[in-house]
């Protein structure tokens, strides 16, 4: 038997695979939370005109008359149409676009109005530019202005619309399938009888799909049989991504991976030496119209299934999306007590935050799921022996909610 992989092998061989999707045009308000796939250019100045960012009065710099008569007054969407010259000014709103002859603008607060209606004001010395904006300060038309690969945010939305884009080329987000295998499941609306159990990684993996910010369709349980499963896959090929969860591993009625295979799926691994999660099976359909489904076959026992989503799927389905294989997302933490370790496999244990510390939860085996509630990382430990002492840096992969 060679050697099994590593995770990091795994990940690297998940990476090759995981591609971006082809960018598509969308409409602005739908880009939100996608990654840009071509550059934005404006087609206008912005701002298109010299404007006034206080109310106030739009006056000569260089004017030192004690009062002024006023013009008149540009609301914002008005425009001037007066100049303004030496012992003038004109009332000027914010937004609205600068008279000729102004170069600066004097804020209300700062100004009176005498009896006779002429405007006095409280400072002498106004410098040129000041309050306003000159046309094309913040980009100029043709300029760049939120550039390919840049994630769209409610910010880049506002420039992109500012900049006259209305429709947006994006990499689309991966379509994902959840698809659970085996003939012992019931749904959760029955009692499990002896030898059955419900079927709680359908409804878990979809979440966790969502919870990574993605949309999922939850399929119902296929039986161990080939026709049905081959039917069931076939179907949920339609999607980018495809999680089966169940039959991977060496029992007589794991028929995923040689169903699979007879679907023209190519496995590029079976098996890799982590802790749940040792059956873990990943392939890639490319179709006739060359669109290409990414595959994995979950291991049935649920934190295996939960363990492998978070180690192997979601950076996968982050690339997908354009947004980088963001591999491990672990961060730095500090052990709150000591953990002795033994296993053959790298090893992924339940840990919660104790103050700024983190401790290992409590459970029994890779089928206890509900101890794993109080679950908030995942402490990754290499295989073989480990012994770590109470304050020791350890890596954690954090359990957050990310649905945008
Ligand atoms: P398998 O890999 O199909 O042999 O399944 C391994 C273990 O996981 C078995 O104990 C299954 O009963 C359990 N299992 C499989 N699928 C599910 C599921 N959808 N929900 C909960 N447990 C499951
Ligand atoms: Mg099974």
């Amino acid at each position: 038997m060679p050697p099994l992989l590593t995770v990091n092998e795994a990940l690297t061989l998940i990476e090759a695979q995981s591609l971006p999707l082809a960018a598509r045009e969308v409409p602005l308000r739908e880009a939100l939370g996608l990654q840009l796939a071509a550059d934005v250019l404006s087609d206008v100045d912005s701002p298109p005109h010299d404007k006034a960012l206080m109310d106030g009065y739009a006056v000569l710099s260089g004017d030192d008359s004690a009062e002024r008569r006023v013009l008149e007054e540009i609301a914002a969407g008005a425009t001037p149409t007066q100049t303004v010259t030496p012992g003038t000014a004109t009332r000027i709103m914010t937004g609205a676009p600068l008279p000729t002859g102004a170069d600066a603008v004097v804020p209300i607060e700062q100004t009176t109005l005498t009896p006779a209606g002429l405007v006095r004001f409280s400072t002498a010395d106004h410098q040129p530019g000041q309050h306003l904006m000159r046309r094309g300060d913040s980009f100029r038309a043709g300029q760049v202005v939120v550039e390919r690969g840049a994630t769209i945010r409610a910010l880049e939305i506002g420039i992109c619309a500012e900049a006259g884009c209305g429709r947006v080329p994006v990499i689309p987000l991966p379509t994902v399938c959840v698809l659970p295998t085996g003939d012992e499941l019931v749904p959760i609306d029955e009692k499990p009888g002896l030898g059955t159990i419900r079927n709680s990684n359908g409804p878990m993996l979809a979440a966790a799909v969502r919870e990574a910010g993605y949309a999922a369709r939850e399929m119902e349980v296929a039986r161990d049989e080939r026709q049905q499963l081959a039917s069931a896959i076939a179907e949920a090929m339609e999607s980018d991504v495809v999680l089966l969860s169940g039959g991977v591993s060496a029992g007589t009625m794991d028929l995923v991976p040689a169903v699979l295979t007879s679907l023209g799926v190519q496995q590029v691994l079976h098996k890799v030496s982590i802790k749940p999660g040792k059956p873990v099976w990943f392939g890639v359909k490319t179709h006739d119209d060359r669109r290409r489904t990414l595959v994995f076959g979950l291991p049935g026992n649920p934190l295996g299934s939960f363990v492998c989503f978070q180690v192997f799927v979601r950076p996968a389905l982050s690339a997908i999306a354009g947004r980088g294989f963001a591999g491990l997302r672990s961060i730095a933490a500090k052990l709150g007590r000591e953990i002795q370790h033994r296993g053959d496999r790298e090893t992924f244990l339940p840990v919660r935050w104790v103050g700024k510390l983190v401790e290992p939860v409590a459970w029994r085996g890779s089928a206890d799921l509900a101890a794993w509630s109080a679950a908030e990382a995942l402490l990754r430990l290499p295989a073989g022996v480990t012994d770590l002492p109470a304050g020791q840096t350890v890596e954690i992969l954090p359990l957050n909610l990310e649905f945008p």
